[in-house]
């Protein structure tokens, strides 16, 4: 994977989209059996005296205490943050756990190891960043396509907000750990991958139609990272070591596109809207976390469909579109009518979806997750207000009240 970042960067010296393409700070990625040998031989190699490891009881069971032996053998001093669930049993990453990790980083600690998934490389994430002492991605599961860009989605007051921090400076993947993880986080992992459908189809809309920003190398990696998904969801579906280095790898391309554009625009869209709606309301009632990629896998299933048919016959009906108020919005639309049919009519049915999911044993109904009909029907029509992005499910919620707003009138 050196040579793949290598590569990138050339190819970002070289891109014209006008966005400033930060140098990818990752100087390591190693997904290999065996790759805890290398951390600890990267950690010594950068003269590091003291990792901090912050990880939570499972994942210091199925990583860290391996990780922690080839550091002793390195001569490394070392120190381990157990991040404590909540009362559900799940680890968050809320005040209470942020405070812990703050608290429990001891002051000779040079670098931090995030061992888990997602939720405690948003923890170790925000630590590296008030702290200033630099970040190693060890990821546990193939669960989330996070571990290599910069965002750290934090729960702040109740509320889900994602924050531009900092990149980790290497990630060691150990194939044997990622394999014998939960089957629930590899498919939840394939679900991150399969919304990519929808968040490149709205990462362009809302280029061509609001000016968003794009970049088409970002928008490439992101896409080639998917396509090797859906090529090899046979392999991924047996679960062994070359189906999860295949979902292991998209999962870090996806990252690396969102970090190299410098935010999360290729990797999410409404599909990402409508899960953070979720998460929110199943923290309001106290419910039991469902894990980000399940409830994403779920998310684009559903839009999917309104994406084809609502979306599309929308936008193609000059009549619907005439009586909005933004002119210019009307105007990019119609002008780039062709080309948007074609990018939101490309992303697979629902049903087409619904079976890849099914074929890593994910769900692909909301009621799966008990995510009830109330939820699904309010979120659809309030999801789109999380985020200022703009994406089809914004498009039409705004459309569709204007619409409604001009027909009370007349
Ligand atoms: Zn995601």
């Amino acid at each position: 994977m050196e040579e793949y970042i290598r590569e990138l960067m050339t190819l970002a010296h070289k891109c014209d989209c006008g966005n400033d393409h930060n140098s990818i700070p990752i100087k390591k990625i190693v997904v290999a059996n065996g790759a805890f040998a290398d951390a600890a031989v990267f950690v010594k190699n950068k003269a590091f005296k003291h990792a901090h490891l912050i990880a939570d009881e499972n994942t210091f069971h199925a990583a860290g205490k391996q990780l922690s032996h080839h550091l002793t053998e390195d001569n490394i001093g070392f120190s381990v943050c157990l991040i404590q669930p909540d009362a559900n049993n799940d680890v968050v990453a809320d005040e209470k756990s942020l405070v812990q990790a703050l608290l429990e980083l001891p002051q000779e600690a040079d670098v931090i190891l995030a061992v888990g998934a997602g939720t405690l490389h948003d923890i170790a994430r925000f630590t590296s960043e008030k702290t200033g002492v630099p970040f190693i991605s060890v990821p546990t599961a193939p669960s989330v396509d996070g571990f290599t860009s910069l965002g750290a989605p934090l729960i702040i007051r109740g509320v889900k907000t994602t924050f531009q921090m900092t990149a980790p400076m290497a990630l060691f993947a150990d194939l044997a750990v990622l394999k014998n993880s939960p089957q629930k986080m590899i498919a939840a992992g394939f679900g991150d991958m399969l919304a990519k459908y929808t968040s490149l189809a709205d990462w362009k809309f809302g280029h061509l139609v609001k000016e968003e920003p794009y970049c088409p190398l970002a928008a490439k990696i992101t896409r080639e990272a998917l396509e090797s998904c859906i090529d090899n969801v046979a392999k991924i579906s047996i679960g062994d070591e070359e189906g999860i280095q295949i979902l292991i790898e998209a999962l870090i391309k996806s990252g690396l596109a969102m970090l190299l554009f410098g935010q999360s625009h290729p990797a999410s869209g409404g599909e990402h809207h409508l899960s953070h709606y979720w998460e929110m309301e199943f923290l309001q009632q106290n419910r039991p976390a469902v894990l980000h990629g399940a409830k994403v896998g779920v998310s684009t299933t559903l839009l999917s469909d309104i994406y084809k048919k609502e979306f599309i016959e929308f936008i193609m009906n000059p009549e619907r579109l005439a009586p909005l108020c933004d002119h210019q919005l009307v105007k990019n639309i119609t002008e780039n009518s062709q080309e948007l049919n074609a990018l939101y009519g490309e992303i697979p049915s629902s049903s087409q979806l619904g079976e890849l999911l099914a074929k890593l044993g994910g769900a692909t109904l909301p009621e799966q997750l008990g995510i009830d009909n109330d939820i699904v029907t309010r979120s659809l029509s309030e999801a789109h207000k999380l985020r200022n992005r703009f994406t089809a499910l914004k498009f039409l919620n705004e459309a569709a009240n204007y619409s409604k707003f001009i027909s009370e009138l007349s």
